[in-house]
């Protein structure tokens, strides 16, 4: 668009000082705000849509994945803690046993957790809330604020004009390393031949009045069958008939548009994304109509606020996280957060999917979340430091919010000065997570996995 520029001389008011400032309200924003509150930080969050909860509620992807690896959980502290939230408030069943991707043709069986979205926006203004976290909503994070090589702060704009946050520590939730790459971290992902040859897009979207139980009761090779000939026709757009389900199996959250080519740091972009996300809707939603058991009766309950985006940047932090290391389950002295997968990567133009589970669950270091050398700042959720195979299997909200609890641990300790790049005190922001609940080693899993059996039995 245009080609001329203009030159603005801007002054930006100062609204606030805080020992913390969490750009972005996503999976894992939301736990970094939480922990750093908890953390004894004077924590504010700044999130661009009008609630908390990111790919979970405004992309209205509807089931948190990456607590379990087979019966082992490796999730616990806050993110846990948003489980039993979201289960006390009525937004959901529990965990459950769920087969991913079942109409393609490598589906697996993970534990998922589906939930209600407009439930798990209550919980999270309830836990930012009694956490002492202040919110933002609706404003828009523009730049960090940059003197030398340290990040202070953050400029946003919301209805109420421009303004700035001043933070000894910025933590950087927005999944596209938004404020870290304007602040001269090098990232992944921005090469322009790659761009546009991205994993696709989703657009979610919610059928009511679904007979869940009839469609799942279907045979594998029956639902494959529907999933290809709808494909063949047009009228699918990838080999999947995926949805989670809501409590009490009266809806379902369809996760079935693909849209492809798609560089999503790209406004024009974006919008074509959201706009033929609405067409293959219309489509898919008259094909499940017409053609699939379980949704003769169904009707169109909603559309997500925004597309669903798996991949922009990443950065490239003091350790980037590698497939090898997953599968292998190499052990880390800085870990501070547990991966379980599924490995999850969607073929960028075609219909496939590469889906399995790592064998054991893994350790993600606190140097994939650190840049090397710009101070003030640490990335979380699915912007970490990890090669583009293994944040397939890393970018699960389950993870972000493991991921968000370490970073938010680390900015506390951060703004006090207790931590710092070049010495980060990982065995420091390993002590706090633990005192938080959190589970930061695969032997922490272990032991969580003993004290859930019962759970497990119930689950499956
Ligand atoms: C279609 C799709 C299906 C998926 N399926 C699953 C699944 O079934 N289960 C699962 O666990 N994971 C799933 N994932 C992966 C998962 O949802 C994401 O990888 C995860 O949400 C990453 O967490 P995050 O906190 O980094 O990002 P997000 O949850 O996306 O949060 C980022 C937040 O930052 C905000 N933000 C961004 N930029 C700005 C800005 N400039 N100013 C202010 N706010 C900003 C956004 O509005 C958003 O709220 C799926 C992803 C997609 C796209």
């Amino acid at each position: 668009m245009g080609g001329s520029f203009i030159t603005e001389q801007i002054t930006t008011p100062v609204l606030a000082e805080y020992d913390v400032v969490v750009a972005g309200g996503g999976a894992s924003g939301l736990v970094a705000a939480v922990a750093a509150a908890r953390a004894g930080a004077r924590t504010a969050i700044v999130e661009r849509s009008g609630c908390l909860g990111g790919t979970a509620t405004v992309g209205m992807v509807a089931q948190w994945v990456g607590f379990f690896n087979g019966s082992v959980r490796v999730v616990g502290g806050i993110g846990y803690e948003l489980t039993q939230r979201v289960t006390a408030l009525g937004g959901s069943e529990g965990f459950r046993s769920y087969t991913m991707a079942e109409a393609s043709s490598q589906p697996i069986t993970i534990t998922n957790f589906p939930f209600n979205p407009e439930v798990v926006k209550i919980a999270a203004d309830e836990i930012a809330r009694e956490a002492g976290v202040d919110v933002l909503l609706h404003s828009h994070v523009v730049r960090p604020l940059v003197a030398g090589d340290r990040v202070e702060g953050l400029v946003l704009e919301n209805v109420s004009g421009r303004g700035a946050l001043r933070a000894r520590m910025v933590v950087d939730a927005s999944g596209d390393a938004a404020l870290a790459a304007r602040a001269g971290v090098p990232c992944e992902g921005e090469d322009p031949g790659f761009r546009r040859r991205r994993q696709p897009c989703t657009l979610v979207f919610r059928m009511s009045n679904v007979d869940v139980r009839t469609f799942r009761a279907l045979p594998r090779e029956q639902k494959r069958a529907l999933a290809l000939a709808g494909v063949q026709e047009g009228r699918l757009f990838w080999e999947s008939l995926s949805f989670c389900s809501t409590p009490g199996d009266t809806d379902a959250v369809c996760l079935m548009s693909r849209i492809s080519g798609i560089d999503a740091l790209d406004a024009g972009d974006l919008s074509r994304a959201e706009q033929i996300g609405r067409q293959q809707v219309q489509s898919i939603v008259q094909f499940l109509r017409e053609c699939v058991p379980g949704f003769e009766r169904s009707v169109l309950g909603g559309i997500a606020q925004r597309v669903g985006v798996r991949e922009t940047r990443r950065i490239v932090g003091q350790h980037t996280l590698t497939e090898a290391e997953i599968v292998e389950g190499v052990r880390f002295t800085d870990a501070v957060a547990l991966g379980a997968g599924p490995m999850d990567l969607h073929e960028p133009g075609g219909t496939g999917i590469a889906l399995w589970m790592p064998p054991t669950p893994f350790e993600i270091p606190l140097a994939c979340q650190l840049p090397s050398s710009v101070e003030g700042i640490v990335v979380t959720g699915r912007a970490i430091s990890a090669t583009r195979e293994a944040n397939g299997g890393a970018r699960h909200m389950g993870t972000a919010m493991g991921l968000g609890h370490a970073a938010g641990v680390y900015a506390a300790l951060a703004a006090k000065g207790e931590a710092t790049l070049r010495e980060p005190a990982a065995h420091k922001v390993r002590e706090v997570l633990r005192e938080q609940g959190a589970l930061v080693s695969a032997d922490d899993a272990v032991t969580a996995a003993a004290n859930d059996a019962p759970m497990m039995a119930r689950a499956a």
